[in-house]
């Protein structure tokens, strides 16, 4: 089923009301106001809801979160950027590895499944994942995903 990525994320925003440390805002960054996709709403939304709880999780009080969307070469990608701890070089090739967790979280509660299933998640909706990370610096996460024909028809 069709929807708008763009409000279906200002919602989606509104649900770390709860989550979100003192002074923290999530701001959507679009120059669009609507972006029509054919993607699978719960998978899109766990993939979402998770990378943006990691952003407030691994971040302090008072950091920002950053929610970017574009449109590039058919492909539609979400970026979730924050200002936090970040992931030391040495664990950034594990990190989609069940139960993995970063030496700088061990402090942090966290299971280590969720970047697993975000991954899956991504794949099984023929999208890619990656991220860039600096350790004390903070993170973003990129998502892509194939923008379905049907837009253009
Ligand atoms: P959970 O299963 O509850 O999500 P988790 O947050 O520890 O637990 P993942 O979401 O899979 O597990 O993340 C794996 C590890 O990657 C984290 O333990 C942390 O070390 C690191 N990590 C993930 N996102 C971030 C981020 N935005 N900033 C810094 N480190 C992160
Ligand atoms: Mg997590």
């Amino acid at each position: 089923e069709a929807f708008n990525l763009i409000a279906f994320t200002e919602t989606l925003i509104e649900e770390f009301e709860d989550l979100k440390k003192v002074g923290q805002t999530i701001n959507l960054q679009c120059k669009l106001t609507s972006i029509k996709v054919f993607l699978d709403v719960k998978l899109l939304k766990h993939i979402i809801y998770n990378l943006v709880s990691n952003a407030i999780k691994y971040s302090e009080e008072h950091q920002d979160i950053n929610i970017n969307i574009t449109i590039k070469n058919q492909l539609v990608c979400i970026e979730i950027k924050d200002k936090g701890i970040g992931i030391p070089t040495e664990d950034q090739n594990n990190m989609f590895q069940r139960f993995y967790r970063a030496n700088n979280a061990s402090n942090i509660q966290g299971t280590g499944l969720g970047l697993n299933i975000v991954k899956q998640y991504t794949e099984l909706m023929d999208g890619t994942i990656n991220f860039k990370s600096k350790i004390n610096e903070g993170s973003i996460f990129y998502i892509e995903f194939p923008l379905n024909q049907k837009q253009n028809e």
